[in-house]
């Protein structure tokens, strides 16, 4: 993990999850994400220190525990205040909803209680409306990101777009198989923004800086395309949803071999279901107390 500058006053930490950093003239900084856990969380502070920036503010893209983990750690030792989207400020406060809603609403078992899933909670301080912001002396603007996230937001400064999990690096494409959605719809339309939008540079946490995000939206794009053309290849005849969910991950690759993965792929296979519910594409239909899904052209 080391500190790169951007552009002027706005710089990154390369890590697992990529955080940005913006400093204003006094030297005070603006962090962007705070990656998993205290111990990722001690080394941006050590960079932070090393560079002569005091932090001062942390913005949360969105509540995944990646994402917010090393949060407490750097509230407790800076002082520094917490800001985020009114949604993810929900979960940010009350981490157990990540795996709650992970498990259907259920109370979660142990092995979503991992720092993967059940992050530490965390006061947020001020809630951040989407668009431009002034938060000291910086110019900032919070840009709507949902998809990956209900409420995810990125943060663009100063020509530079951290655009959080709103795409991922090609090479991880490949490597997770069909990324993490809670919303198709969303998710899509955050794609568009993308390419309309401006910035001399973007920054997924997930991936490397970039001067051009069409090629990796597109990869991004594609990926979502094959993945609802092939649900729906699948549904000429009834299938339940744990059959969709095991055929679509075999199609791309995924393995699951453990409760959390799965819970994963689950969410985002009812993504997909939900927005081919929401399109009237498919429907459901009962049988035996199972839920079966199919096309409506179909029945
Ligand atoms: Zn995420």
């Amino acid at each position: 993990m080391k500190l790169n500058l951007i552009k002027d006053n706005i710089y990154y930490i390369d890590a697992p999850v990529n955080m940005g950093l913006i400093v204003n003239e006094q030297q005070e900084a603006i962090l962007v994400d705070t990656g998993i856990d205290d111990s990722v969380a001690r080394k941006v502070r050590r960079l932070v220190d090393e560079n002569g920036f005091t932090l001062k503010w942390i913005i949360i893209t969105h509540a995944h525990a990646d994402h917010c983990g090393g949060a407490p750690y750097l509230v407790k030792n800076t002082g520094a205040k917490v800001y985020a989207n009114a949604l993810e400020k929900s979960i940010l406060e009350h981490p157990i909803l990540e795996p709650v809603y992970l498990f259907g609403g259920a109370c979660p078992p142990q092995p979503l209680h991992n720092k993967f899933f059940l992050a530490p909670g965390v006061q947020v301080d001020g809630v951040l409306e989407n668009g431009p912001h002034n938060v000291a002396g910086c110019e900032l603007e919070i840009v709507d990101l949902a998809g990956h996230a209900l409420g995810q937001i990125g943060v663009a400064a100063g020509g530079v777009l951290f655009c959080a999990d709103a795409v991922i690096a090609p090479e991880i494409l490949n490597k997770h198989g069909i990324p993490l959605n809670a919303s198709i719809d969303r998710a899509v339309e955050t794609f568009t923004l993308l390419e309309q939008r401006r910035d001399n540079y973007y920054l997924p946490a997930h991936g490397t800086l970039m001067e051009d995000i069409h090629m990796v939206v597109a990869a991004n794009r594609r990926r979502i395309d094959d993945t609802v053309d092939y649900i729906l290849s699948l549904l000429t005849c009834q299938r339940t949803a744990e059959e969709l969910l095991a055929t679509t991950c075999a199609r791309f690759n995924v393995r699951i071999n453990n409760l959390g993965q799965y819970y994963l792929m689950h969410l985002t296979v009812m993504a997909y279901l939900g927005h081919l519910l929401d399109q009237k594409q498919i429907a459901t239909s009962y049988q035996d107390n199972r839920q079966y899904f199919s096309l409506t052209t179909a029945g």
